[in-house]
């Protein structure tokens, strides 16, 4: 049967996540605010770019937007058809994506908060992990269609459960980064060779997907390439924090974590790469990572 998919949000993750839904045969709309990009994605990818009203007429509607209250205003200016289903693979709000699940309903949309992890590599890719809450009927019709930029599709419970999943990793993300920044610092300073010693790290049992990639090849090479905004890093941390407080846990490294990005914020440009995070601690220490 023959579908109609929009997606919304053409951004570092948004573009490559479009660009494989054209596969699935089904035809594929795009939306973009700068709407240059969607009309390049259509020339790049057989897809077609359409106004939002357009869009929002899809039966499968994703989005990739910063913030769950960017996503919130478009949905409350441009509400989709009853009998859609809404995937937000954005990564925000646990609330946000109850309260948007409830108020669709009321529409007879179903939405599922879907956010994704892999890097902009993983969405070129179509190896994306997907973290999947919301209704399970509606994730079974839409499972086919994610798996055209994922490796790995997960349901983890009931609305805004993805978005809880994403925040976490992403805190987590920010502390290996960090801690593997302070180790590095320690051996910098007695002289050991970075690259030599992050080499060990990686065939022991210290290491982490930021020792095994991002440390080489953006923060001892300098490039601190941009794929993940920095921004995007502290507002993800954010979310892990209300969401502790919530529960009124008492975790004290996210707490921690929290606090040392909070303090970057205020130093550092937000729309610099998330790596360029280690730069407050080489400036504290007046020690570079190199
Ligand atoms: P980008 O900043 O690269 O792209 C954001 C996209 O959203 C652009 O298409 C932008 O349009 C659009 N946009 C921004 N504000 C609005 C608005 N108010 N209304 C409509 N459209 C808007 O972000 P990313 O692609 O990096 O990130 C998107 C989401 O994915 C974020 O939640 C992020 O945390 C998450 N994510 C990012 C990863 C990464 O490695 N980059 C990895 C995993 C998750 P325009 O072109 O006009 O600016």
């Amino acid at each position: 049967m023959s579908h109609t998919i929009a997606f919304i949000g053409l951004g570092a993750m948004g573009w490559h996540m479009a660009s494989h839904l054209p596969q699935l045969g089904h035809e594929v709309w795009v939306w973009n605010r700068t709407g240059s990009k969607a009309d390049q994605h259509a020339e790049t990818f057989q897809t077609q770019s359409v106004k939002i009203e357009k869009a929002v007429q899809a039966d499968f509607i994703f989005s990739c937007l910063p913030t769950s209250a960017d996503v919130e205003q478009l949905i409350a200016a441009h509400p989709p058809k009853s009998g859609s289903i809404w995937i937000d693979c954005t990564s925000g709000v646990p609330q946000s994506a109850q309260n948007l699940m409830q108020s669709l309903k009321k529409l007879g949309v179903a939405y599922l908060d879907a956010p994704v992890s892999g890097q902009t590599i993983g969405a070129e890719k179509g190896t994306l992990t997907v973290m999947v809450g919301g209704d399970v009927d509606a994730f079974e019709k839409v499972k086919p269609i994610i798996a055209a930029f994922s490796g790995l599709i997960e349901y983890v419970g009931e609305s805004g459960s993805g978005f809880a999943v994403k925040a976490i990793n992403n805190t987590l993300m920010a502390t290996h980064l960090w801690a593997l920044a302070e180790g590095l610092t320690v051996l910098k300073s007695k002289g050991v060779n970075l690259s030599a010693a992050l080499n060990c790290i990686n065939h022991s049992s210290g290491k982490s997907s930021m020792s095994e990639n991002i440390m080489a090849q953006r923060v001892l090479n300098r490039s601190f390439d941009k794929t993940f905004a920095l921004d995007l890093l502290q507002k993800d941390i954010g979310i892990a924090i209300d969401l502790i407080q919530e529960q009124s846990l008492q975790l004290p490294s996210m707490q921690l974590i929290q606090n040392q990005f909070t303090r970057i914020q205020k130093e550092q440009a937000s729309t610099l790469d998330f790596s360029a995070a280690v730069q407050s601690l080489e400036q504290i220490n007046q020690i570079e990572l190199r």
